[in-house]
Parts: structure tokens; sequence; C-alpha cells
């Protein structure tokens, strides 16, 4: 649990030598509960001080990495139960499950689809992060074949798998990537941990409750290994999203370690695997496996995924600029609108599809939409006025005629009078409106 800056302050000398460039030692920890300093910046710390400030510094659910070449996938770190809170920071990785009793047409089907697909949504790049092989065979070679195909496409893997002597022979595949080995239970622990050890792998923790899985995870840290995932089980919705509520209450508000890792969800293990996996996207999953590889199944997974791990006070922004879209010329007509992503994709996309050559000024209006940004004053004629200058428009474009979102129709008086010698024209309210404004204006 993260101290507040007088419990730091009770851990330092407190002799106020300035030596580590603060005033005081309680202005120093005062920085360092803010985690705008290093402890390493006081010389005169005791080592048992420094124990227990690194121990309180730990994340509640721990980070978990899985490597493959230069893409590293994380998972964990999380320091609140809901997103308003503050914000949640490693969205949970999404696999596609292949398995040694598939086919193999079914099997390259499935991996051109996760190396390849690619979705743009709101000007970011959504895909799919890895995959997952699982084990059905008991045949060692065969997993371990399936293990080494999944390989080539160079996306993080996790290994599903009981039995040891399949996950070793996978993990010969692997060759530096680190990887998530989902198989350890209350049966084969022992052997599991050391098999994680030795390979430097993650390990997935199984269990039925989170009793259970943390009598586990508690056994498998004292044997030296950290680095794990939690799959708690549950046979329904309900009982999953207790499991996972109280998994994450626990590390987060009792800071209670055997369970402060992320959460694996098997999701297609049932027959309603897409609704288990948004659940999941929204508490608190930091892996998710699917079965499905249908695009009209994963782009919204990726996208409620990419809602819920934006930060709340951050709306997501496109630059502020002047858009020349669909080649315009200086008599193509002038559009503004906010820097709100969605809000410039809507009206961009509308001008895109009619094919009409626009210009689009994207006014910086910290993200909100046009009424928000609006209704906060940060959206008004002189913010317009300022950007039609900044964006050297007048040079070029041959005309001082400027279209105007309907929502902002109050506008338009101050506007001509920071704007003098322009036509201000009120747009429609809605994007999907404005081709056949723009083509009835012309
Ligand atoms: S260097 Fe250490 S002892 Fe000196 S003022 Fe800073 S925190 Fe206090």
């Amino acid at each position: 649990m993260a101290l507040s800056g007088i419990q730091i302050y009770k851990l330092l000398p407190q002799t106020n030598c300035k030596d580590c460039g603060y005033p005081t030692c309680l202005a120093f920890a005062m920085k360092l509960a803010a985690k705008q300093a290093e402890l390493a910046l006081c010389p005169h710390v005791s080592d048992e001080s420094k124990t227990e400030l690194a121990a309180s510094s730990e994340p509640p659910v721990r980070l978990i990495e899985l490597k493959v070449g230069e893409t590293v996938l994380k998972a964990g770190n999380e320091t609140v139960l809901f997103r308003h809170e503050k914000t949640f920071y490693n969205m949970p990785g999404l696999f596609i499950r292949v398995a040694d009793d598939m086919d193999d047409a079914a099997v390259d089907n499935k991996l051109a689809f996760i190396k390849d697909y690619l979705v743009n949504y709101v000007g970011i790049d959504l895909g799919v992060d890895g995959v997952a092989v699982e084990e059905t065979s008991g045949d060692a070679g065969k997993f371990a074949a399936l293990v080494k195909k999944a390989a080539t496409i160079n996306k993080p893997l996790i290994l599903i798998s009981d039995k040891a002597d399949c996950v070793k022979a996978a993990l010969v595949e692997v060759g530096d990537s680190r990887v998530l080995i989902s198989g350890a239970n209350a049966e084969n622990v022992d052997e599991f941990t050391l098999i994680a050890k030795e390979s430097g792998s993650a390990l997935v923790v199984s269990g039925e409750g989170v009793e259970e899985v943390a009598t586990l995870t508690e056994k498998i840290k004292e044997a030296g290994l950290n680095d794990l995932v939690l799959d708690t089980g549950g046979k329904t919705f309900g009982d999953k999203l207790a499991q996972y509520t109280i998994a994450r209450k626990l590390a987060l508000k009792k800071n209670y370690k055997p369970l402060g890792y992320p959460i694996l969800e098997l999701a297609y293990k049932n027959e309603m695997e897409l609704e288990l996996a948004s659940q999941s996207i929204a508490k608190y999953a930091g892996f998710i496996v699917v079965d499905t590889y249908k695009a009209e199944d994963i782009y919204p997974l990726l996208v409620l995924r990419q809602n819920i791990y934006t930060d709340p006070q951050k709306p997501i922004q496109v630059t502020p600029d002047l858009y020349a879209i669909n080649d315009p010329t200086p008599d193509s007509p002038l559009m503004v609108t906010t820097n709100f992503s969605i809000t410039y994709f809507s009206v961009a996309n509308e001008i895109e599809g009619s094919g009409i050559p626009a210009w689009l000024l994207v006014s910086d209006a910290e993200g909100m939409s046009v009424l928000t940004a609006w209704a906060a004053g940060i959206f008004d004629a002189e913010q317009v006025a300022k950007d039609i200058k900044k964006n050297g428009i007048e040079e070029k474009i041959n005309h001082k005629t400027i279209i105007i979102p309907g929502h902002v129709a109050v506008i338009s008086g101050e506007l001509e009078e920071e704007l003098p010698g322009w036509e201000i024209r009120v747009g429609p309210r809605e994007a999907v409106d404005l081709p056949a404004y723009i083509k009835q204006a012309l």
C-alpha cells in the first residue's frame, strides 16, 4: 500500500540537512509520496527504512510482462477499482486460441487473422495481442509443433496445458520469448513452479475460488517465483465477477499480496464467450482468451477495451490543425470543429465519404466535444478567430466563409465581430447531415 507523505517522513532521518536538494525532510517526503522524486536522492536513509519504502512503492497488482522480440505485453499494475477514480493502465491482452486437435487449415486461418487483423478506431490502431496455444491431445510432440508454428507470427504466447512434459517440449520452441504458462494447480504446483522459474516464464495459478488460489500463490512465492497470474475458476458470470472483484479489492484495499496479480479469463470455455470477455474487460482481467476470429466479434471487444482503458480525465484527441480532405483547392469550403477524436472522425469521415473537397479547421478544445467545449468556455468565437490566424487560413484559401457546427450557432454573432469581412454560416448539428448541407451551400 502506498504510504502518505507523513508516513514517509517518519521513515526519513528528519535532520533537514538539504543534501537531497529539498529544504526539509518533510518537503522531500511529500515529493516522494507524489512520485516526483527518487528515494536515492537522500544518502542518509537507513537500510531498514529503504526496505519499507521500497515495499510500499510496489504496485498492489503485480506487473506481468510477456515478450517476443521487441514486443512487450503488460498486464497488472492497476491502482484503482473504478476507472473514474483515476484510470486503468494496462489493457487486458486479447488472445485467440488454437489447439493441437485442430486441422492445419483451421490453425493457419486463425494465425493469419491474429497476425494481420488491424483496424483504425478514432486514429488508434487496434489488433489482437497474441496466440493461446492449447494442448488437448496429450501428445507433447504435437503440442510443441503447434507452438513452433504459432511462434512464427511473432506475437506473445500463452501455453495452456497441465501436463509437464507437454509444456517442457513446447518451451523449447519459444526461443527467447517470455511466455505465460497456464497449467499450475494444486496437484502439479511444485513441478510447474520449477518449469516456470527455469524458463523465465510467468505462471497461471488455477484453483476453485480465491482462497485456493491464494494458498497456491503464497506457496509459489515462497519457492521464489513471483510472476504469477490468477485463474480463480467460477461456473457462472456472477461467480466470476464476484471472485475477480474480491481479488482486486483485497489487493488494492488490504494490500493482500497473495491475490495481487493479474487475472486470466479463458472465455472460450463458456458458450457465451463474447459476453464473458466483455465482462472481463470491464472487471478485471489482465489476459483474455477467446476462440472466435471473426472481425465482427473482435472489433467490438477491442473498442470496448480501448474505451474502458482510456484515461477518463484525458479524452482521446487529435492534433489541432487545418486538415485538407479530398484534395481541396483554395476555393473549397472551410469548416471548423473541435479536437475530440470522436468528433473529428465523425466530421472528417462524413466529408471524406461525400467526396467533396474541403478544409477542416480543428480547434484545440482540450479534447472536448463541440457542445461541452463551448459550455466550458474553451470553444468560442475568440478561439476560432485565433485558430484562423494561427493556421494562416487567409493565405491558403480564396474566400472568407466558414461553416460552424450547428450546436454553437450562438457564437456566430461574436465570430462576425472577431472576423470582420467574414461570412459565418451555421452548419448542421449532426455530422451525418454535413454532406447534404455542403452540397446545398455550394
Ligand atoms: S537528504 Fe535526507 S535527511 Fe537530508 S533533508 Fe533530504 S531527506 Fe532529510
